[in-house]
């Protein structure tokens, strides 16, 4: 008995199936051949309420490979266009993904959306497929920015195959089941909006806020609600990007949720020595998407949204709104990163000091996410010589250091206090490149035991795990020469 597809709902279908404008199509998707489970989140399948053993059940296998739809399931593609490198792009859609419905999580609908099961009436000419080793980088990335508590969508389930898919050679297909609170993105709203369809920039709107601002009205309050909400959850997360050192690569606006979340894992990369103008996306030749870059990329889309809500807030009231994403992300930013240090109540001294901080790691190049793993042990400047061995310039570091002394001293707090509050934001473990292609590489060989370790781990990435202690050490030479592009 095939009990999870009777789990899923068609709330979205049910609202925009059968109206003028165009908002999705109903499609089938287009299987995989020999289609064999490489992991399943049994974290995530607790939390949707499914039982762990649910792919045992050959129909939800092969509802997941793509090979067979249950009576009762109906699988939309959505429609969304988008700017693209700063460049208006028009129509895109779900060209290789599609929502099977939604489950019910304590009272919110999650969407269900299988990643590369076939084209859509939005594939344009490619073909509907991701393969294995973009969808190993979605499954373990999104899970791991959501160990590290991070907004994102976060995967269920990842299935490989024998069908073939030609990239610049032959590989094979995969899919990843995604799940997220909602698919919509900034580019939804743009589409209907450069099509001039208001009505569908409503409708768009006061679904939004009917599913995910309950106690808002729809109306002025509520559109002011949705992009108000857009605003500080987008600069929130976009710090938490820079505190974890994590890249996104591709930050079009058809990338971008309406909620804030992270979504679309492609090219993205975490820094390994610490360099603001890290470019992860070998496609990208103007670092347009350079790590540094992204606080004002978020505003940039931002602006682009807002562009598209003016049919439902005035623009005084959007510029207003939109003054305010500089200050919630320079807060959160510099909270998470005085937290990084054990500093509590953040001052602007704290911030100059941070950055001071962030300036001698670029100079010499050290490792980001093993130098504040490794900060949680500090003493004192005196009793710190596992660090400061790390610095060619030692008197540089040094005076650095006296005045984190001062400051420590300041907040006066047991220092085993400030060690364990330490260890519990600066990760062991993020998904560098090099992890993720040891994973691929044994995956392409039928060998997943790697992904699925690396899923625990990257899980609780603020944990010891000692039998995976080397993944937190500095990354083989090897590592630099991995290049990531959009091809996936
Ligand atoms: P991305 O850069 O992955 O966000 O993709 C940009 C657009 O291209 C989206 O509309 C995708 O759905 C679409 N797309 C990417 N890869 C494929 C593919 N293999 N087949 C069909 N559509 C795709
Ligand atoms: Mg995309």
């Amino acid at each position: 008995m095939d009990l999870l597809s009777k789990k899923l709902s068609h709330h979205f279908l049910d609202a925009f199936g059968d109206t003028d404008i165009e908002y999705l199509s109903k499609i089938s998707p287009q299987g995989l051949e020999h289609s064999c489970v490489v992991s399943s989140n049994s974290s995530l399948a607790e939390i949707l309420g499914i039982d762990d053993n649910y792919l045992d059940n050959p129909d939800t296998l092969e509802m997941f490979s793509g090979n067979f739809v249950p009576s009762s399931v109906k699988p939309i593609a959505l429609v969304y266009s988008g700017h693209q490198f700063g460049v208006w792009a028009g129509q895109l859609g779900d060209g290789r993904a599609m929502t099977l419905g939604e489950i019910d999580v304590s009272g919110e609908l999650w969407d269900i959306q299988l990643k590369g099961s076939g084209t859509t009436p939005y594939s344009r000419f490619a073909d509907g497929r991701a393969v294995l080793r973009s969808s190993i980088r979605e499954y373990l990335c999104s899970e791991a920015m959501n160990g590290l508590g991070i907004e994102t969508t976060r995967a269920l389930c990842l299935i490989d195959s024998s069908t073939p898919v030609y990239r610049e050679g032959v590989e094979r297909a995969a899919i990843v089941c995604r799940v997220a609170r909602s698919h919509i993105r900034f580019g939804s709203f743009e589409h209907f909006h450069y099509r001039g369809e208001r009505d569908g920039v409503k409708k768009l709107a006061d679904y939004i806020i009917q599913r995910h601002f309950p106690n808002s009205n729809i109306g002025p309050d509520g559109y002011r609600r949705l992009f108000e909400n857009a605003v500080e959850q987008t600069a929130k997360t976009i710090a938490k990007w820079q505190s974890v050192g994590f890249a996104h690569g591709v930050m079009n606006t058809d990338n971008m949720s309406i909620l804030g979340e992270t979504i679309d894992y492609g090219p993205f990369g975490f820094i390994d020595s610490y360099d603001p103008k890290f470019i992860c996306n070998s496609s990208d030749s103007h670092g347009r998407y350079a790590f540094e870059n992204q606080p004002s990329i978020g505003l940039w889309n931002l602006n682009a949204l807002a562009n598209a809500l003016v049919s439902l807030i005035s623009v005084e009231e959007l510029t207003a709104i939109l003054k305010t994403y500089e200050t919630t992300f320079r807060k959160k930013y510099y909270e998470l990163m005085g937290a990084k240090l054990g500093i509590t109540d953040v001052s602007e001294a704290d911030s100059q000091f941070i950055d001071r901080l962030l300036l001698i790691l670029e100079a010499e190049q050290i490792d980001y996410t093993n130098f504040f793993r490794s900060i949680c042990e500090y003493r004192s400047r005196e009793e710190n010589t596992f660090l400061a061995n790390l610095f060619k310039n030692r008197a540089g570091f040094d005076s650095w250091c006296s005045d984190y002394d001062d400051r420590l001293r300041q907040l006066s707090l047991p220092r085993e206090e400030r060690r364990s509050n330490m260890l519990a934001v600066n990760p062991k473990y993020v998904l560098r490149n090099y992890i993720a292609q040891e994973a691929i590489d044994a995956a392409e060989q039928k060998d997943y035991s790697l992904v699925n370790r690396l899923l625990t781990t990257l899980q609780a990435p603020y944990d010891e795990h000692p039998e995976m202690r080397r993944f937190a050490s500095n990354p083989p030479k090897w590592a630099s020469a991995i290049s990531v592009s959009c091809s996936s």
